[in-house]
């Protein structure tokens, strides 16, 4: 059994590796030049981090990634939420930069085997089971993958019914040095809010390495706040307890609109779609990535035998298409709300997917390791 693969993503590559520790032969194509991951930080909840474990990537984003051990919602410069987070707390939550998670998933990749191909345009797809890239090439398979995000030209070529919506709010994500953020509180996952005398929001977020991820929110209809390169007078103005941190942005970051897209159906006879081509979500539960390599891997264990490929897709759909749209039903509703600002929701609803064991990973309590650069509570 034989897969093509658009995009290189973490979609892609946890299906390639899911598949190739299956039996399968993969081919992956990426349309950039260079294999690396864009955007900041990340954070991987448990059930992403199940998956990592899943794929042979987990040791390496482990060794590193920050473990915060609580996670803080201050409003207006008030605590209004607080909670304990990894270690012995029910939830697991890891930071870092993309290249970190990305790095760890690529060496799993190289692990493998799996073939990559740089500079490799997916163009379209045939329900048959056939990859078209640029330049006229066919390339025949028992499987298509279209994991090449959130614009992908693979799942439009198929005539997909595909629903966008955009919100009211964008977020300017930078990468700067922790500096002196460092010890104690500075060692949580702070969600800075403010809504007077403008809306803002900075996430703040400790990576490996002593770099600082920042997700910098603001409204769309705000031309002061969404400018970029940021306005430092802006950002300290409202939070001046991060004025060294957002002093150090200079002209970094890049602005993109909160996003959801929606399909009617995740397959077209042997073309899967997966990830951000599926099922892209506004950010406000950190779960796009996590649930992209989920439905990765949980495809890879539907289609394992190959006995009847177009039925083993209806059934993957079947079985974890629900959480995914609760999932980005809720951080639409989070994003249309901005409830995050009177703090973060821990409960069943908001965090049902982070606490969800993936298609294909062990049952069993997940490890809670000494690895990674946990920091002790207060
Ligand atoms: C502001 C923001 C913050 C976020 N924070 C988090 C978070 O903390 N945690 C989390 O889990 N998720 C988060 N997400 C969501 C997460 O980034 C995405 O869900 C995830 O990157 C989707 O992975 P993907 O592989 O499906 O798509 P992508 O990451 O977009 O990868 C697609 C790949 O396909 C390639 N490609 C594109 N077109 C083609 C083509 N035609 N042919 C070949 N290759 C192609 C691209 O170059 C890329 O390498 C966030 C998203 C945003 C916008």
């Amino acid at each position: 059994m034989h897969a093509e693969i658009a995009g290189a993503g973490f979609a892609g590559l946890a299906a390639a590796i899911a598949l190739k520790r299956r039996g399968w032969s993969v081919r992956v194509h990426e349309k950039e030049a260079e294999l690396r991951a864009f955007g900041a930080g990340i954070f991987i909840w448990e059930n992403g981090q199940r998956v990592l474990q899943a794929i042979g990537a987990y040791e390496d984003v482990a060794r590193g990634a920050h473990q915060a051990p609580g996670y803080e919602t201050r409003r207006n410069g008030a605590c209004v939420s607080f909670e304990r987070i990894n270690g012995a707390n029910p939830f697991l939550l890891m930071t870092m930069t993309r290249q970190h998670l990305y790095a760890a998933i690529l060496a799993a990749s190289a692990r493998e085997g799996i073939e990559i191909v740089t500079r490799s345009a997916a163009v379209a797809a045939r329900p048959e089971g056939v990859l078209e890239l640029a330049g006229g090439r066919s390339l025949k398979a028992d499987l298509v993958i279209a994991a090449d995000g959130v614009r992908s030209a693979v799942r439009d070529s198929l005539g997909i019914a595909c629903s966008r919506q955009k919100y009211q709010d964008g977020i300017a994500r930078v990468l700067v040095e922790r500096g002196s953020f460092v010890g104690g509180a500075w060692d949580h996952v702070i969600d800075f809010w403010a809504f007077e005398p403008r809306t803002l929001r900075i996430l703040y977020a400790p990576c490996e390495d002593g770099r600082l991820y920042m997700a910098m929110m603001s409204p769309r209809n705000d031309p002061e706040a969404t400018r970029l390169p940021i306005d430092p007078a802006v950002w300290a103005g409202t939070f001046p307890e991060l004025t060294p941190a957002i002093e150090m942005v200079g002209s970094r970051g890049r602005y993109d609109v909160y996003e959801t897209s929606y399909l009617d159906t995740w397959s077209f006879g042997r073309v899967a779609i997966l990830g951000d081509a599926a099922h892209a979500m506004p950010p406000t539960l950190a779960q796009g990535a996590c649930l992209a390599m989920m439905n990765a891997l949980s495809l890879a264990e539907f289609v394992a035998k190959g006995a009847d490929l177009i039925a083993d897709l209806t059934r993957w759909e079947a079985r974890e298409r629900a959480l995914t749209d609760h999932t980005q039903a809720r951080a639409a509703e989070l994003a249309r709300t901005r409830a995050l600002g009177s703090g973060m929701q821990w409960d069943d609803v908001g965090l049902r997917a982070a606490r969800h064991v993936p298609t294909g990973t062990c049952p069993e309590e997940f490890p809670r390791p000494g690895a990674g650069t946990r920091a002790q509570p207060e």
